[in-house]
């Protein structure tokens, strides 16, 4: 079979493999502690299971319109308002068979072949397979690590506009770093974005998922709501990752831009599942609050172990379910000489199973410092501090052989 030339520039995720690693260990009798995972194992709430259960009976099983049903847009458009201080109206709303999906349609809508695109790099792989995908040209960005987590480097962001420079991909609360923009980063970013005159992608997939504060957008700051379109999904807020159920917000012309492809690839996305969403977001809060209660003890139980591992330094993001504690030290210490080899090793020797930055884009020249990433999404408070607590007796027994 000879495929399209194109589909040499299609990118994966490459943390597939590492779960099909993770998997492969577990087969062969092996305890596996699953920190690979994007996943999660956290129930959707009741009332939106109830829901979407009592639409099918209602019959809610055909087509519905392909924008979404006009009570799940003008309640995503409230909240959105509410959270990021816009007045968009259901017309900015097309909802979307997952957030995903929004990626691919906002740079098929806006980016000729050649255009540049600016995307984070660590960051979610999925930006640089459908920038070279479609013909553009991935130009990454990066984060420096700061005392409280990782900074956007805003002189080196400003370096990398060119002329070609028409699209901008953010993903403030970030996957895989856990890290999010200060209140003068976005500033900065959105007068960048002004004089550049640039249109964004703001992938806000874990706006609400946060344990302390409150999240921001870049939406919010002026000149930024004609330029921005948010991706938003229910995945996350509403534990629904299988559900496949989304949005993009943003100005009209896009928008119907959008949706008009959505016309060409699906028609609609599934209509009776939009009802439990419209639940979770008009309904009772105790199920998007217990998640969050779940998640936070999750975090803070991972992040003191991880800190007490010799070698490894984690910092404590307020928001995601990702940790990206930077492990340069133990890698040259233990003479790893690469993420695979790290990786692997660790998963033969205690089941700890996660991703690392090798899965979250191209690297970019001078990079020295390793980091893994560890998702709390899929994985309990126990087997968290058992496989830690393994991880740590490893690492710190290979360290002190004598000890
Ligand atoms: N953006 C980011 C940064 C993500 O991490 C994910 C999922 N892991 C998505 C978008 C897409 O999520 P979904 O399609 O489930 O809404």
């Amino acid at each position: 079979m000879k495929l399209a030339q194109r589909m040499e520039r299609l990118g994966t995720e490459t943390a597939f493999a590492v779960s099909a690693e993770a998997a492969g260990h577990a087969a062969r009798g092996n305890k596996v502690y699953p920190f690979h995972l994007g996943d999660m194992n956290i129930r959707t709430p009741d009332n939106v299971i109830a829901a979407a259960k009592s639409a099918i009976d209602m019959g809610k099983t055909g087509y519905c319109p392909n924008y979404g049903i006009p009570e799940l847009r003008k309640a995503l458009a409230e909240d959105i308002n509410k959270s990021r201080g816009t007045d968009f109206t259901m017309e900015n709303v097309a909802i979307q068979p997952g957030g995903k999906p929004v990626i691919s349609k906002f740079i098929l809508a806006l980016m000729n072949q050649g255009d540049e695109v600016l995307y984070p790099s660590p960051g979610y792989p999925i930006y640089e397979s459908q920038i070279e995908f479609h013909g553009g040209v991935a130009v990454p960005y990066t984060f420096t690590e700061g005392k409280e987590g990782f900074n956007l480097d805003m002189e080196a962001i400003e370096e990398l506009i060119s002329a070609k420079t028409r699209i901008l991909i953010l993903n403030n609360l970030q996957n895989p770093t856990g890290a999010e923009s200060s209140h003068e980063e976005l500033e900065a970013l959105a007068s960048i974005v002004r004089k550049h005159d640039l249109q964004v992608l703001c992938d806000e997939a874990y706006f609400d998922i946060r344990y302390e504060g409150e999240s921001e957008s870049l939406v919010s700051f002026p000149g930024m709501k004609e330029r921005c379109v948010l991706l938003y999904t229910f995945s996350k807020r509403f534990a629904m990752t299988g559900w496949r159920l989304g949005a993009a917000i943003g100005p009209r012309d896009l928008i119907d831009a959008m949706a008009e492809l959505s016309v060409n690839d699906e028609s609609c996305s599934n209509h009776f599942i939009q009802y439990g969403a419209l639940e979770g977001l008009k309904g009772d809060q105790e199920g998007p609050r217990e998640i969050l209660r779940i998640l936070k003890e999750r975090r803070d139980v991972a992040v003191e172990i991880l800190n007490r591992i010799e070698g490894i330094r984690c910092y404590k993001p307020q928001a995601t379910f990702y940790l990206f504690p930077n492990v340069t030290d133990v890698m040259e210490a233990l003479d790893y000489g690469d993420y695979t080899a790290f990786r692997t090793d660790i998963l033969h020797r205690t089941g700890v199973s996660f991703c690392t930055r090798f899965h979250f884009g191209r690297a970019l020249h001078g990079e020295e410092q390793k980091y893994i990433r560890l998702a709390y999404s899929g994985i309990g408070v126990g087997e968290i501090t058992e496989g830690l607590t393994k991880l740590k007796d490893c690492i710190e027994g290979r360290l002190h052989p004598d000890r």
